[in-house]
This record gives structure tokens, C-alpha cells and sequence, in this order.
């Protein structure tokens, strides 16, 4: 549910939010309108409220659904366009933001049950909208209850106005009006957690989604040089709890730069995806990790595998890219890689690095399109 609400979210287009949020306040509101009928007419709260006051609330409320579904009607047409939606975004958040804070003004801001709910219904603006139309809402939700407090501290109306001082020296109708409040704290206190819920699940999405960000490399889509580095880190300190060794491996493309001279840069981009993609294809998925780390260098992590083991996924891997055909395929051209490893039966993360850097710079001294490992051990570290 949270995952579904999450996707509609994210690929909503401005349009949708505004209809979103006339789909929730229109039903809202008419509820609204249904308590405050309900509540004028309860013969438990005769004289207890003002009825007329109450009653005369429905008004502002239908408008506000009017202007809503007129809203509505106005951006259904462009649902789909991804262009900014300012005016109906400020027009619904305006009306939602003005007529509650109304409601909540009649029956006591600070003391009635619907500030709650009011907060809630910030929280679907948050959700929905960027910050700049919420602020206008904000601002003026707040200069107009400042000036209702200035009102009631210069005498000019009385505070929670539907409110008829009968309310609190009648039993019946206290108990009357505090079943109501139950009801609209309750109904308030769902739509929080609700919300709250959704507000979370969203940082959280876009918490992921930075995460994966920072530690993918944009161009082939492997993991990136942090990731490797992380990586390389757990299997360390794996390595040092289970003492089953690991190969780090170094792989990197044989005169590149004769690829980008030759076919240009654009083309050479392309080479190094399908390189990826080949070395992604090579190692075991998913306990192996195949990483970028610079501009024609790539780096495999190999758990779990020894001298032997490592040897082989490098010669396979070595013969693959050799035999592969890369650029236009009605020029196709051949690369080959070279690569260094060890394989770490001790030693730390730094020292990994090293030893295979220095193995790559063998197997390039040897010629190129040849893999050169070395086995690690406590000895030699
Ligand atoms: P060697 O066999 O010694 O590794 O030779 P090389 O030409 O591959 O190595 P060198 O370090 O001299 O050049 C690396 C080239 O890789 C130079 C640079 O233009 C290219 N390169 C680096 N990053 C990118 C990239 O993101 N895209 C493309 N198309 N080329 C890149
Ligand atoms: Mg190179
Ligand atoms: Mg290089």
C-alpha cells in the first residue's frame, strides 16, 4: 500500500496533485458540511451552540468545494501534462487552507479538536505540493488567525464563537458536544497517522533513491568507486570473521584513448557501457560486485574465491571482451582489457588496492590483454 502510494506519488504530474487534493477535500468538506447540519440540529446542544452560526458555516464550505471541483474541471483536461500547475495549485491550497482555518476559528483554535485535523490537512498540502504555494496559504492562514486573537483581546468578538456559554454549565450538552469532539479528534488523529505515515515512507523513498544515486556510476549503471570501497571494506572485516579470502581485481581498457581518437568520444562512451555490461554479465550475481572507478578502469570484488577460482573468472572474462565486437556494426572494432588482482587471504582494504594496481601495472608492462593475480598471505602483506 505504502509502496503503490509511494510509485503514484512519485510519477504524478502537477495536474494529478491538484485533482489529489480536490478528491480528498471535496469529500472532506461535505462531511463537514453533513457534522455541522447534524450538530445545528442535535437536541442535546439547543442553545448550547449558536445554530445559526453553525448552520450559516455550511455556506463557506459548499463554496470551497465549488471552487474545488471548478479547479478540478480546469486542469482534468492538461492531467497529463508535466508543465507546472501554479494558479490551481495556489487557488485549492487557498480555499482548503482558508475555509478550515474558519471552521477551526469557530469552534476555538487552540482548545477545539479540528486544529488537529488542520494540521493534517497542512501535512497532505507538504505532501503534494512544493513549498512555494504552501507558503502563501501559510501566511495568510496566519495573519488571519492573528487577527482573530487581536479581535477576542480587544473585545470585538468573543472567542469560539459557535460556542454558547450554556455549552459548559449544561451536563447533557457538554456530554453532547464532547462526543462530537471525540468523534472529530478521532477522525483528526487517523488522518495525522495516516499522513505521518505517508510523509515518512516518502523521506524514506527519497532517501533510497539518493542512496542508490551516490553510489551508482552514471554512465554504464555499475556501482561507483564509494560502493567498491564500501564493499571492500565489509568484505574485509568478512573475510577476517570467516577467514575465507577474497580477490579484488583491477580491470583496466588497453589504449583507450586510441578508441576516442579513432571513433570519437561518444562512441568511446559507448565502449565502456557495453564493457560494463560484459563484466557485469562475467562474475556471479549478486555476491559479486562489478564496479567503475575511473574513466576506463573497472574494479570486480570476488568473495569467497581463491587463486584458482579467480584465475578462471579472469582468463573467461579476459577472453570474452577480447572476442567481442564493439562500435558500429558495420565497423566493429576489438578491445582488449588487461587486469590485476589479488587475492586476499590477509591484509587490509588499502592493501588490496595496492597489490592489485601493482599487478595491473605488471600485466600492461607485459604487454597488455593479459591477467596477472597475486595471493595475498599474512607473510607478504
Ligand atoms: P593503457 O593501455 O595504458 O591503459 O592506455 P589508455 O589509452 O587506455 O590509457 P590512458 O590513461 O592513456 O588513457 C585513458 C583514456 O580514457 C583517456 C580518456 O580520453 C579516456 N576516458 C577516460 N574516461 C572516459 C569516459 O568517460 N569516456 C570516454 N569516452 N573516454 C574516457
Ligand atoms: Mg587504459
Ligand atoms: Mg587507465
Amino acid at each position: 500500500m505504502r509502496a503503490s502510494l509511494e510509485r503514484l506519488l512519485a510519477s504524478t504530474t502537477p495536474a494529478r496533485r491538484v485533482l489529489l487534493a480536490v478528491g480528498a477535500s471535496v469529500p472532506f468538506f461535505l462531511m463537514l458540511v453533513i457534522v455541522h447540519r447534524t450538530a445545528a440540529a442535535d437536541p442535546a446542544l439547543v442553545g448550547a451552540l449558536d445554530a445559526d452560526l453553525v448552520r450559516a458555516t455550511q455556506w463557506p464550505l459548499l463554496l470551497a468545494c465549488a471552487v474545488n471541483v471548478l479547479v478540478g474541471a480546469w486542469v482534468w483536461p492538461s492531467r497529463d501534462a508535466t508543465t507546472p500547475c501554479v494558479w490551481p495549485t495556489r487557488v485549492v491550497c487557498l480555499t482548503v487552507g482558508i475555509t478550515y482555518t474558519l471552521v477551526t476559528v469557530l469552534y476555538g483554535p487552540y482548545t477545539a479538536p479540528s486544529s488537529i485535523v488542520l494540521i493534517g490537512v497542512l501535512m497532505v498540502g507538504v505532501l503534494l505540493f512544493e513549498p512555494g504555494p504552501l507558503r502563501v496559504v501559510a501566511l495568510a492562514c496566519t495573519l488571519g488567525l492573528a487577527a482573530y486573537d487581536l479581535g477576542v483581546l480587544a473585545g470585538w468578538w468573543r472567542y469560539a464563537p459557535a460556542l454558547r456559554p450554556a455549552l459548559f454549565d449544561d451536563p447533557t450538552a457538554m456530554a453532547s458536544w464532547l462526543g462530537w469532539r471525540t468523534f472529530v479528534l478521532v477522525c483528526g488523529g487517523v488522518v495525522l497517522m495516516a499522513l505521518g505515515g505517508l510523509l515518512f515512507a516518502r523521506l524514506d523513498a527519497v532517501h533510497q533513491q539518493l542512496d542508490a544515486l551516490s553510489h551508482t556510476d552514471p554512465l554504464t549503471g555499475l556501482a561507483n568507486r564509494r560502493r567498491l570501497m564500501e564493499a571492500l571494506e565489509a568484505e574485509v572485516a568478512r573475510r577476517n570473521r570467516t577467514g575465507q579470502a577474497f580477490c579484488l581485481v583491477l580491470v583496466d581498457a588497453d589504449h583507450f584513448k586510441q578508441v576516442n581518437d579513432t571513433w570519437g568520444h561518444l562512441q568511446g562512451d559507448a565502449v565502456l557501457c557495453a564493457l560494463g555490461r560484459v563484466l557485469m554479465a562475467g562474475v556471479r550475481s549478486p555476491t559479486d560486485l562489478a564496479a567503475r572507478i575511473g574513466g576506463e578502469e573497472f574494479a570486480l570484488l570476488l568473495p569467497d574465491t581463491d587463486l584458482d577460482e579467480a584465475e578462471a573468472v579472469c582468463a573467461r572474462l579476459r577472453a570474452t571482451v577480447a572476442r567481442q565486437r564493439f562500435g558500429d556494426p558495420l565497423a566493429p572494432f576489438a578491445l582488449t582489457v588487461s587486469m590485476g588482482g589479488a587475492v586476499c587471504a590477509a591484509g587490509d582494504a588499502r592493501q588490496a588496492l595496492r597489490e592489485a594496481d601493482q599487478q595491473l601495472y605488471l600485466a600492461k608492462a607485459l604487454g597488455r590483454d593479459r591477467v596477472c593475480l597475486r595471493r595475498l598471505r599474512e607473510a607478504s602483506t
